[in-house]
């Protein structure tokens, strides 16, 4: 098996049993970035010499017979929206282009603190903006399994580093689906954790009561061990929380095997409003089928209703650029990165217009159209129309999803109706994009936890499966799905 191939578990095997060091394994990263970048522009920015160093700090202590936590030495690739302190930190965007991250996010000190190895930092739509990566500012990022369709969004370029073997792992982060659907687009796993799970200190914000950062992985096993990094109250995110201990819970799939077994206690819900119109139907099929696996090995399946579903999206799209405006209103010109002053006067030479020439410029046009969404939908007059009603459509939806985890122990889903698409398929018709979101959307909205797993391919194109838990289940979603990637 080449080092590249390694998921993060065996890889930790080979530096215990020294089959290999860390820095011979950040060197095989490395080479493989410098081969695979240049067709599927995963990163925006390689970080080589303190991957090295990092690497060979790793191989110090494993010199001295220091017991090796599970992520040392690990490379991994992490989406430009998390700031890594001295490294540049883009958002995918003009403004940023030379923003250097003056700390580091909770999850990076994290992640250094046990080690782990930063190669980059990995592509996306602007700010986060989208679901195919071709709102990057820089240039799209293609999915390895078809170098001509999109990987997702707006994870894309980490799901990409993942699938092409080009990182052990990667850090994405989700608002509306951006680490699930890349997740499904490149046949990686993802997790997008309970609202309050990882602190979202150092990560720029897009919509701030949706967004969270996750792990992107081969495995779910890897899955865990990154959620476990990561997690946890910060005392600089006050939304952020421990996850709640249930004493003597036991997982529904516990005790299953993979050699044989049937699962016990497990009951599984499939929203009927997620298999109507729109669903591409060889997408449709692999889900029944991964469905039926779950029936065979025990799981009670039963149909379930949450009646607001199609509410979800518009409000999705009210909710979140209205959070996106009130947040982008920080890059004026004058405090971060790109700026028409840059020393020099402005056009008519006053404030005003440093700032509209900067945000004009430096801004691409997805972001200008969800300042402009938003402004509306928040400016007086319009607020009770749009922002609020919006809200309480938030508020249904959040009850449909209670009323039915009194009934079941999960929900399975697509993740996405469709196959990746060709690179500038949708881009021109952002309605068509936003309907990409359309199984995603409804978990940002009320906080839930949710995976995306591949479940199968449709003419060598991956599918994603997504699994749907309780608040702070995590474990349970992540038990229930390795029952699927065992068989
Ligand atoms: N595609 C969605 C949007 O553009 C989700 C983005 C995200 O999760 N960051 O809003």
């Amino acid at each position: 098996m080449k080092l590249t191939d390694l998921n993060i578990v065996q890889a930790h095997q080979g530096l215990i049993k020294k089959e290999f060091s860390a820095l011979e394994l950040t060197k095989a990263f490395l080479n493989k970035i410098k081969e695979k970048n240049k067709e599927n522009f995963a990163y925006l920015t390689v970080v080589k010499n303190s991957a090295l160093s990092q690497a060979k700090k790793v191989d110090d202590l494993i010199l001295e017979g220091k017991e090796l936590p599970l992520l040392a030495g690990i490379p991994l690739a992490v989406k430009d929206v998390i700031l890594a302190e001295g490294v540049k930190c883009t958002a995918g965007s003009k403004i940023l282009e030379n923003y250097i991250a003056p700390y580091d996010a909770t999850v990076i000190k994290k992640l250094k603190g046990k080690g782990a190895v930063i190669l980059g930092k990995t592509n996306l739509d602007e700010f986060a903006m989208g679901s195919s990566t071709e709102n990057s500012a820089f240039g799209p990022t293609r999915n390895p399994h078809d170098l001509t369709r999109v990987p997702g969004g707006s994870s894309g370029g980490s799901a990409a580093a993942v699938a092409a073997n080009e990182c052990i792992y990667a850090l994405g982060s989700d608002t509306g689906g951006s680490i699930r659907l890349p997740a499904s687009f490149c046949g990686t796993v993802g997790l997008k954790p309970t609202y309050g799970a990882v602190s979202r200190y150092g990560l720029i914000a897009f919509g701030s009561s949706l967004d969270q950062i996750g792990p992107m992985t081969k495995t779910i096993e890897d899955c865990k061990i990154v959620f476990e990094a990561i997690k946890g109250r910060d005392d600089m995110d006050s939304t952020s929380v421990e996850i709640p201990k249930i004493k003597n819970r036991k997982l529904p799939a516990q005790g299953w095997s993979a050699s044989g077994g049937k699962i016990k206690n497990l009951r599984i819900g499939i929203p009927k409003e997620y298999f109507t119109k729109g669903i591409d139907p060889e997408v449709e099929k692999v889900i029944k089928e991964a469905i039926k696996k779950y029936q065979d090995l025990g799981a009670k399946i039963e149909e379930v209703s949450l009646p607001h579903t199609e509410y979800a999206l518009p409000a999705y799209y009210i909710i979140n650029p209205s959070e996106a405006s009130a947040n982008l209103a920080r890059y004026d010109g004058i405090k971060y990165g790109y700026s028409v002053a840059g020393g020099q006067q402005p056009a008519t030479g006053n404030l005003l217009d440093v700032y509209l020439q900067s945000r004009g410029e430096g801004f691409g046009e997805e972001v200008r159209r969800r300042i402009m969404l938003g402004t509306y939908s928040l400016s007086a007059g319009y607020y009770q129309a749009y922002y609020l009603r919006a809200q309480k459509v938030r508020t249904l939806v959040k009850n449909d999803f209670e009323k039915v985890f009194k009934k079941v122990d999960c929900l399975l889903t697509p993740t996405s109706p469709f196959l990746p698409f060709k690179i500038g398929e949708r881009i021109e018709d952002p309605l068509s994009m936003y309907l990409v979101d359309v199984y995603t959307v409804s978990v940002n909205l009320v906080g839930l936890p949710a995976l995306s797993l591949p479940c199968g391919q449709v003419h060598h194109l991956p599918v994603g499966l997504q699994i749907i838990g309780r608040p702070f289940e995590e474990d349970k979603i992540l038990a229930i799905g390795q029952v699927f990637e065992k068989i």
